[in-house]
C-alpha cells in the first residue's frame, strides 16, 4: 500500500511541535490522549494518538515510516487517527479512533526487538487502543507485536486472526460500486458497466475477478503493464497505460492505488459518471473537489465507507474471527451509502460531507448513552 503522508513546511506556523501548542491541536481536532513511546536500546519511536474512544477503544494500524521530522510523525498520526474515528462510527462499528507511527526505516530498521517493545507499549495503554497493520509494517511484524499483548489484530489465520483484509476490502468496494449504480441507474445490475481499475494490487486484482462474474465490462490499468495485460485478457477486457486513465470515458472509477486522484488536472477532463473505489483520501483537497464533485454531477462513494472492509475484518478478529460473518457485514456498506446519498440530498451537501455528517451524529447520540458494549479481546 502506497504511503500517504501529509507534507510538512517546517516553516508553517501552524506545524504541531514548533509555534502552535499541542493541547490547542488537540483541542482543535478533538483529541482524547497523544502518548510517545521511545527505547533507544532496540531503535524504537513511537506516537500513538487516540483520537476518541467515545464509541469504543481507539483502534487503527501502526505505521512505520521514515519521517523527515518528528513534527511530521506527529501531524500525520493525529490526521489519520481522527480519520479512524469517522470511518468505524459511519460503519457502525462500535470502535473509536486511533493510530501509531513508528519512526524508521521499514527496509532496514525493524527487529522482532523493536516489534515486541511496541507490543508491550501498546499493552500499557490497558486496551483504549488496538493496534494493527499499516503502511510499512507485514502480518510477522504484527506477529511479534502480539506475543506482548492482546491488543494487537491482524494476525494470520493460522495464529487465529483474520489474515490479508484485501479480498474482504474488495466485496465491499463491490457493494459500493453497486450502491451507487442504484442511486445513479435505479438498478444493482453491473452488466455491461464500464469500470476503470486504477491499480492492480491486493485489491485490484480481487476486485477485478468480482466485477467480471458481474459481467462489468473492464478498463485496467497499473504501472506494470504486464500485470494489466494479463488481467484484461484474463476477463476480456482492455488494458490502458496508467497515464491514460483520465483519457478514456466510462461509467465507474475505481482508484486502487494512490491517493490524490481527484484534483484539478483529473477533474478538468473527467469521463466517468461515479467514484467508487478501495484508495484512502481520493480526494486531493476534500472540500474543493468534494463540491466540485457534487457541482458536476458526478457520484463520489466516500473513500473511507467503502474500503471499510477490512476494518470490519479486524473488528470481527476481535471477538473471534468468523469470515462469514465479517462478509455479511461487509454488505451494510450498501446501506450506509444509500443512506449518505440520502442525506446529501436532502441537506443538499457533497457526499463527503453527508458522511462526516452520518458519523458525528452517531457519536453524538451514542455519547450519551452510559454503556456501550465493548467486545472481548482475543
Ligand atoms: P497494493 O500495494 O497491493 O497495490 C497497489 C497497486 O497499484 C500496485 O499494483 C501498484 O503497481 C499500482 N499502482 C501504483 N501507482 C499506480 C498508478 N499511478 N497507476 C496505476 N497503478 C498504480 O495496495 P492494495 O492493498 O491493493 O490497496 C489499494 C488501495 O486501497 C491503497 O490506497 C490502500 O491504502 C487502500 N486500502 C486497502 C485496503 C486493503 O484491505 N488492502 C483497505 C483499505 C484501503
Amino acid at each position: 500500500m502506497e504511503p500517504q503522508i501529509t507534507q510538512i513546511n517546517s516553516t508553517d506556523p501552524d506545524v504541531v511541535g514548533t509555534n502552535f501548542p499541542l493541547f490547542d491541536e488537540m483541542a482543535l481536532r478533538g483529541h482524547e490522549q497523544i502518548v510517545h513511546f521511545s527505547d533507544e536500546s532496540v531503535g524504537l519511536k513511537a506516537i500513538v494518538a487516540i483520537h476518541s474512544t467515545i464509541l469504543g477503544p481507539a483502534l487503527g494500524g501502526a505505521r512505520m515510516w521514515p519521517y523527515a521530522s518528528e513534527a511530521e510523525a506527529l501531524q500525520d498520526v493525529l490526521r489519520l487517527s481522527r480519520g479512524m474515528t469517522y470511518k468505524a462510527a459511519v460503519t457502525g462499528l462500535n470502535l473509536g479512533g486511533g493510530k501509531a507511527v513508528i519512526i524508521g526505516d521499514p527496509k532496514t530498521d525493524k527487529s522482532e526487538a523493536l516489534f515486541r517493545t511496541f507490543g508491550r507499549f501498546v499493552e500499557s495503554l490497558g486496551g483504549r487502543y488496538i493496534t494493527a497493520e499499516d503502511v510499512g509494517i507485514n502480518i510477522n511484524d504484527m506477529e511479534y507485536v502480539r506475543m506482548e499483548t492482546r491488543h494487537a489484530t491482524g494476525i494470520s489465520r493460522a495464529m487465529g486472526g483474520s489474515g490479508d483484509p484485501s479480498p474482504i476490502t474488495a466485496q465491499g468496494v463491490l457493494y459500493g460500486i453497486k450502491a451507487c449504480v442504484n442511486e445513479m441507474y435505479g438498478k444493482d445490475s453491473l452488466k455491461g458497466m464500464r469500470v476503470m481499475i486504477q491499480g492492480l494490487g491486493h485489491v485490484g486484482i480481487a476486485l477485478s475477478e468480482l466485477l467480471a462474474s458481474e459481467k462489468a465490462e473492464l478498463i485496467v490499468t497499473d504501472l506494470d503493464m504486464n500485470k494489466a495485460e494479463k488481467i484484461a485478457s484474463r476477463y476480456n477486457g482492455k488494458a490502458i497505460q496508467p497515464d491514460e486513465v483520465f483519457k478514456v470515458e466510462g461509467d465507474i472509477y475505481s482508484p486502487s492505488a494512490l491517493g490524490g486522484t481527484i484534483n484539478n488536472d483529473s477533474l478538468s477532463n473527467f469521463g466517468y459518471k461515479i467514484i467508487a473505489g478501495s484508495a484512502n483520501n481520493q480526494l486531493a483537497d476534500e472540500v474543493i473537489h468534494g463540491e466540485a464533485l457534487k457541482k458536476m454531477g458526478i457520484l463520489y462513494a466516500p473513500d473511507y465507507v467503502i474500503n471499510a472492509g477490512g476494518l470490519i475484518n479486524v473488528w470481527n478478529e476481535l471477538s473471534g474471527y468468523n469470515e462469514k460473518k465479517a462478509l455479511k457485514e461487509v454488505r451494510n456498506i450498501y446501506d450506509t451509502l444509500k443512506k449518505i446519498f440520502a442525506i446529501a440530498k436532502k441537506e443538499d451537501v457533497p457526499t463527503y460531507l453527508a458522511s462526516n455528517r452520518l458519523a458525528e451524529r452517531r457519536i453524538t447520540q451514542l455519547s450519551k448513552l452510559s454503556h456501550i458494549h465493548i467486545p472481548h479481546q482475543v
